[in-house]
């Protein structure tokens, strides 16, 4: 079936500011970070809410036109950008405007947000509200919360919090086929049923649209000390790993490793 008639039936769905059909506009799209990935794509919807999510998932499932869900696009093993094998036949699906706060729970810290939020303003938020989000990432400033869910997104405090997989209580998303699953509990101690959400979390794109998710929010470190030290080769820094481990238990947040190599770059 030709695009045109595709197109014809996304602006049935969308507004003609969610559709970008123009090359120009939509190579920023199909083009990776930092350039290592190319794709092609028909169109890139952005669409604001999750029945039009629905509405285009369950088009485009019908249809059997390849969809490739993209968030920051900051992701770095080319999962955002259209396969070379659906180059030109499918569309990017970005969530970037499906970008709202929908809860802020003191009582149960905890943020329910949609996925397009970006990580740095989630973090903001829960500053303000003298809360402490701790996925921190040097791409923060553009990457989105849903695609930090896809990917499963670790950072500087896993020591400490674990991944993004350790601070989602609870995950909306859309199937490939349109459904709506939505559990977005803030429970802490759910112990319900099969854990779903954990299959979505890291499928980088392949099981689900996320479009919304429940995320646990922390109090603010009262003070936060930073040591340089200078270890001469890979074992000394995992005993000094285990013996700060020991010492300071889950105050220890961070640990990095910096190589000469890398120390040279700077
Ligand atoms: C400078 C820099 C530093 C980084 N540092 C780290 C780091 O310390 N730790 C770390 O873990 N990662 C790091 N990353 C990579 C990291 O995974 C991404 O920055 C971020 O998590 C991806 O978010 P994004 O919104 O940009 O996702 P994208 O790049 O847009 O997408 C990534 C994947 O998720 C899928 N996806 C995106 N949104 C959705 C959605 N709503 N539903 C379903 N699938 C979706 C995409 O299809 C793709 O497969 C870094 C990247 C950069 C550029």
């Amino acid at each position: 079936m030709p695009h045109t008639i595709h197109l014809a039936r996304f602006q049935q769905i969308l507004t003609p500011d969610e559709i970008l059909t123009d090359n120009q506009l939509i190579e920023p799209f199909c083009t990776d970070q930092r350039g290592r990935y190319h794709g092609q794509a028909f169109a890139v919807l952005q669409p604001h809410t999750v029945s039009a999510v629905q509405e285009i998932m369950r088009y485009c499932h019908q249809q059997h036109i390849p969809v490739t869900p993209q968030g920051g696009n900051t992701g770095l093993c080319g999962g955002a950008t259209p396969h070379a094998s659906v180059a030109g036949k499918g569309i990017i699906l970005s969530l970037s405007k499906l970008n709202r706060m929908r809860k802020l729970n003191l009582a149960d810290n905890t943020i329910t947000v949609e996925a397009g939020m970006i990580l740095a303003e989630v973090q903001k938020i829960a500053q303000t509200a003298n809360r402490y989000f701790p996925l921190s990432l040097a791409s923060e400033g553009s990457c989105q919360i849903g695609g930090n869910i896809a990917c499963n997104a670790g950072g500087l405090n896993v020591v400490r919090y674990g991944t993004m997989r350790d601070l989602v209580l609870g995950l909306e998303y859309v199937l490939s086929d349109g459904e709506l699953v939505s559990h977005l509990y803030p429970l802490h101690k759910n112990t319900s049923g099969y854990e779903m959400r954990q299959q979505i979390i890291g499928s980088e794109g392949t099981l689900a649209i996320i479009t919304a998710a429940t995320l646990k929010l922390f109090a603010p470190p009262q003070s936060v000390l930073t040591a340089w030290i200078g270890v001469d080769n890979i074992h000394s820094a995992t005993s000094l790993l285990a013996a700060l481990k020991n010492h300071f238990a889950e105050r220890l947040s961070s640990f990095e490793l910096i190589s000469q190599a890398a120390l040279r770059l700077s």
